[in-house]
């Protein structure tokens, strides 16, 4: 097709990333990623470089966290029987040991190094494959391709095998299902809240459940140890310094070098220091190893030393729970978004003097103040913490008023911020985006049975869907009725 002068206009404004046909240099390694992802190769002709066949049975998906960049994939080499594992993809073979994976027990799994080109393997005796000879279209086009949406979502042959039948379901049906699957989640979030509110109490429970989540992914454990010590380090009628001074001691997470290039900074962890000198001896058999935290691939926003910034502000105010309550008690005819302000509005902190104006301890004052939570974090922290331990408590006080209450909020609740593991799920089960289907999709519920569903079918499947039986199922049920 001739390029029209919309197409003209994107080459122009950069939205398109325009690559020469250039024998000499490599592509960009993220082309080269949606390259391996797309299979757009000659791919009965895929060979390693010391010459074995290689059969890429699935490419895995594409990993937005540390590790490899792909996860899960199945390949066979030459007769051997297949294996899953994952992928890395290097513009060199040499990029193996530059990038430092060698050692690297986040690669360990690695069954494959894709590269552009190389004269000799790298990766030890993982097999190395060479796809520049093995393009399916020039490189130029390639390039134009990806730059379009089609490269964006997962092609049709890498979508699980229930996305037909989802996509078959009416919008109606497909809510149904999420929302019953989103139960399902609820529940069990409940359940450990319950059983873990018998060991230590409900509100010894609600900390670990609020530490837990503002530990992210990468830092759910040294969040959840930190609170289990609640007991040791929570004082009444402290000031949120004294609180932080303590978490950052406790945690391990605080610096012992001034920045020496930032006054502000150093005048904080001075004073910092200063209180936690005198407490020190006290907490020092349980002082956690900083190895313990995980920062690669964290957002400045989501750093552990903010979110103990704020959590020490939670518990300074002595009072947070029962405004919570309030709010639950309260409210009853708010709107989603209604409900959504007012916990934000609850648990905002005003302004912090450092953590404000600071992402961590060592980076540069910001130029405009950030507030220390935000509306999706939120919605997070209402989802998995504060809504299913409401309704957890009240289960065990047998009100079955209030249970409704926690479970009419939980379903009405606002979308919460995508995050990759929601966009693979999405793409995967659904087919992509699916404009059409938004409202099917609309509110934290379903993005919460989504998840499930990954955690109950995927988790215990592979790339290939092999064994799952949650097609059959979505079958049957939308037959049935
Ligand atoms: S493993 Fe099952 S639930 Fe997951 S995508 Fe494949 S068919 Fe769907």
């Amino acid at each position: 097709m001739p390029a029209n002068f919309y197409a003209q206009w994107r080459a122009r404004c950069g939205v398109v990333s325009v690559l020469r046909e250039d024998h000499e240099s490599p592509p960009p390694e993220h082309l080269l990623q949606a390259i391996w992802q797309h299979q757009r190769l000659l791919r009965e002709q895929l060979r390693t470089l010391d010459g074995k066949i290689v059969r890429v049975l699935h490419p895995g998906f594409a990993n937005h966290e540390a590790g490899p960049d792909f996860r899960g994939a199945i390949v066979q080499i030459d007769d051997e029987p297949p294996r899953a594992g994952d992928v890395e993809v290097d513009l060199h073979s040499s990029g193996w040991r530059t990038h430092h994976h060698e050692g690297n027990p986040t690669f360990q799994n690695v069954i494959l190094h894709v590269i552009w080109d190389s004269a000799r393997p790298a990766a030890g005796k993982i097999p190395t494959l060479p796809l520049r000879r093995l393009l399916d279209a020039p490189i130029v086009e390639l390039s134009a391709w990806l730059s379009r949406e089609g490269a964006a979502v997962l092609p049709e042959n890498l979508l699980g095998q229930c996305s037909a039948p989802l996509r078959g379901l009416a919008d109606s049906k497909l809510t149904e299902l999420l929302h019953q699957s989103a139960q399902v989640r609820w529940q069990s979030k409940a359940a450990q809240f319950q059983a873990r509110a018998r060991q230590v109490g409900w509100e010894q429970s609600f900390w670990e459940g609020l530490f837990r989540a503002l530990g992210y992914k990468q830092n759910v454990w040294p969040m959840q140890t930190l609170a289990e010590l609640r007991p040791r380090w929570v004082q009444a009628k402290v000031s949120p310094f004294t609180l932080q001074a303590r978490l950052f001691g406790i945690s391990g997470l605080l610096p012992v070098e001034l920045t020496r290039a930032q006054a502000a900074s150093d005048s904080y962890l001075r004073r910092i220091w200063d209180d936690w000198w005198r407490e020190r001896d006290g907490f020092s058999d349980c002082i956690l190893p900083r190895e313990l935290w995980r920062f690669h691939g964290l957002r400045p926003a989501n750093h552990p030393q903010r979110r103990l910034a704020l959590a020490a502000h939670w518990l300074a105010t002595g009072n947070i729970l029962a405004k919570l309550e309030k709010w639950f008690t309260t409210e009853l005819n708010a709107s989603p978004t209604g409900l959504l302000g007012s916990l934000l509005k609850i648990l905002q902190v005003e302004r912090d003097d450092f953590w404000s104006w600071h992402w961590t301890f060592r980076s540069a004052r910001l130029k405009k103040p950030q507030p220390l939570l935000g509306a999706a974090r939120v919605t997070d922290l209402a989802v998995n913490v504060i809504l299913p331990w409401f309704w957890a408590r009240a289960a065990e006080g047998k009100n079955e008023q209030l249970q409704q209450v926690a479970g009419q909020r939980y379903f009405a609740w606002p979308s919460a911020e995508e995050n990759a593991l929601l966009r693979l799920a999405r793409q995967r089960l659904l087919g992509g985006p699916l404009p059409r289907r938004r409202d099917a999709l609309r509110g934290a519920a379903a993005q919460q049975g989504l998840l499930q569903i990954v955690r109950d079918f995927c988790d215990h499947s592979n790339a290939v869907c092999a064994n799952c039986q949650f097609p059959e199922l979505v079958r049957e049920w939308n037959s049935a009725e």
